[in-house]
Parts: C-alpha cells; sequence; structure tokens
C-alpha cells in the first residue's frame, strides 16, 4: 500500500459471471506471475501504465505533436509509421512518475491506466455500485493478483463485511498459506486457477512453480471454512488441454473432496492492450479450444463425479 492508497486498474459494473448475482469488478494491480495468455497486461506490474490507443492520435490529421515536446526523458518518439505514429521508448518512461505525456494529450490517445485510491475512496464507488446489484449480487475483487496489494484489500474486505456486502475473490493462490487462508475468512466465494498440474510446465506457462497453489487449494479445502471455492482452468491448447493434464487435474480435486470446476475456453481478447502498452503479445495468433475439445475436458471431469461448467455457463 502506498500510503494507505490501493492501486486499482479497472472498475467494471453489472458483471453476472464472476460470483453470484450481478456484481462489481474491481481490478487491483499487481501479479506475482506472468502467464503467456494474460488478457489484463496493464494490471501485471504495481504500477501505473501509459496506454497508447492509435485510433485515436491526433499525429497525422491534425498535426498534433503535443506528448512529442511533453516528455521530460525524451521517452516519446516519432515513428514515421501512418499505423503507428509515435511509441513510447519504455527504459525511459520508466524513470516518469508525472505522466506529462497524458496530461497533455488532449485527444486521449494516450491514457493512464491504475488509479491508487484510498479504501474510502473505493468503498464510496462500491456503496454507490450496490443499487444496481438486486439480489443477491456483490463485489468481485480480480486482477492482477489482488493478495498483491494484502494490506489494502483486507482493509476494503473488513469494511465490506462490516457492511454485509457479498464478496468474491478472483486469485491465483499463489501467496503465503497463512495470509491466504486468513484473508479468506472474510470472503464469501473464492475463484482459484489450476493452469497446469506439472510444476514444470507450471513454470514454463505462468513463470511460477505450482507448489504454493496446490497447497493452498488442499489447505482451504480442508478447512471449515463456510464459503464456496471454485476451481477454474483456462483451457490453453498446446499446453494444458492434454487428457493427462485435465485427468490429474480431476483426481487431485478429488482427493481433496472438491466437487466443482469451470473450465474458461482461451481467448486472445487481451491482444489490443498489448498492442497499447507496446509489448508483445505471445498468444496473438492462438485461437481458444473448439466448443468439442471443451466438451471433451467436461467429461473427463464428469466421468471423475465432479461437476465441470463451461466458460459463463455457471450457476455461479
Ligand atoms: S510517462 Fe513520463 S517518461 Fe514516460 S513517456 Fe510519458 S512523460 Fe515521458
Ligand atoms: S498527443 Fe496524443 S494525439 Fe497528439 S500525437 Fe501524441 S498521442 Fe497522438
Amino acid at each position: 500500500m502506498t500510503q494507505g492508497k490501493g492501486l486499482i486498474f479497472d472498475i467494471q459494473g453489472f458483471s453476472v459471471h464472476d460470483g453470484p448475482g450481478c456484481r462489481s469488478l474491481v481490478f487491483l494491480s499487481g501479479c506475482p506471475l506472468r502467464c503467456g495468455w494474460c488478457s489484463n497486461p496493464e494490471g501485471q506490474e504495481l504500477r501505473q501504465r501509459v496506454m497508447y490507443r492509435t485510433s485515436k492520435c491526433n499525429y497525422f490529421n491534425r498535426n498534433c505533436r503535443r506528448c512529442i515536446s511533453s516528455c521530460p526523458y525524451n521517452a516519446v518518439v516519432k515513428t514515421g509509421v501512418v499505423e503507428q505514429p509515435i511509441t513510447i521508448d519504455v527504459s525511459k518512461c520508466n524513470q516518469c512518475g508525472h505522466f506529462e505525456c497524458t496530461k497533455a494529450c488532449i485527444y486521449e490517445a494516450l491514457a493512464l491506466a491504475g488509479k491508487w485510491m484510498t479504501v474510502g475512496e473505493l468503498m464510496e464507488i462500491i456503496r454507490r455500485d450496490m443499487k444496481f446489484w438486486g439480489d443477491g449480487g456483490g463485489v468481485t475483487f480480480t486482477g492482477g493478483e489482488p493478495f498483491h496489494q494484502h494490506e489494502f484489500l483486507l482493509e476494503v474486505l473488513k469494511t465490506c463485511k462490516a457492511e454485509f456486502i457479498h464478496t468474491s475473490i478472483e486469485t491465483s493462490a499463489y501467496v503465503h498459506t497463512e495470509k491466504f487462508l486468513n484473508l479468506l475468512q472474510s470472503v464469501d466465494v473464492v475463484f482459484t486457477d489450476i493452469k497446469h498440474m506439472e510444476p514444470e510446465m507450471h513454470l514454463k506457462g505462468t513463470g511460477v512453480r505450482n507448489d504454493i497453489i496446490l497447497k493452498n487449494i488442499r489447505a482451504l479445502a480442508a478447512t471449515d471454512w463456510p464459503g464456496l471455492l471454485v476451481i477454474r482452468i483456462p483451457i490453453i491448447e498446446g499446453y494444458n488441454d492434454t487428457d493427462e493434464n485435465i485427468t490429474a487435474t480431476a483426481e487431485f480435486l478429488k482427493e481433496i473432496n472438491l466437487d466443482i470446476v469451470n473450465i474458461l475456453p482461451f481467448h486472445c481478447m487481451g491482444d489490443s492492450k498489448y498492442k497499447q502498452l507496446g509489448i508483445q503479445y505471445k498468444y496473438s495468433d492462438h485461437t481458444g479450444p473448439s466448443l468439442e475439445k471443451m466438451k471433451h475436458v467436461q467429461k473427463i471431469f464428469l466421468e471423475h463425479n465432479i461437476g465441470c461448467f463451461i466458460g459463463s455457463n455457471t450457476p455461479f
């Protein structure tokens, strides 16, 4: 937390796929994983990010050069390319905390992802949204990895609990076990991924091994915590969609007495965000798995007596 504040890179309303009922989604910045397929790259680091939307840029239309002259580090450079008139030299850009370029861009082609907020400021937005949730809704904390801003999150969760606001969290579970179990006492529904059962493959796909993640899932499943734990698996063709890996996941869930899984087909909707950040997206030419493939994966779970929901077709 920076002076009692948390970094939030997005807040969305009216979600019906991230917990029961209609919900507000709060995206917290910072994540210890680096999944190649991540659809929220602007939230991976615990810092504000400059994003560049070429479609809004008036470099050629109106001869705008405002961002170039505004940067004290000469990090904004012209490219001479019509499709992308300017680019930001990331190595130089990292030196600046004032984001003069985004202030200079009156056309909103350069915009800042991420806003530092106090618990009170975030709670004000959550309370404002409450009237749109209807019965059974609430707030879901996602990211990034919400635990990355543990102190801030804990304070927000405690405030929600005190105000009887239903809470869900989407977490990688890559966090110290004690912190994980303690914080979740203030949460009603937990969604956590198992991206691969094999430690080396997990490391290859996400940048970290899965030991802590599996340990935490096992630990939470063994407690008397009264909430709902839903395991999610992003199905990435050529990475984790083999029968062997899906069977190993099903066996793990059976072993720890979990009976629900939600499988999510990979989509490359994050593609434009990578372009806006000026970074390479490893998965830009990947297509998602076919429905046939998803049903095949579902069948394996069902054969293990594990309820398996595909995509957003869930009761939660
Ligand atoms: S964020 Fe700062 S250093 Fe980076 S391009 Fe903008 S003005 Fe320059
Ligand atoms: S200030 Fe904005 S509109 Fe102007 S050149 Fe820079 S990015 Fe494009």
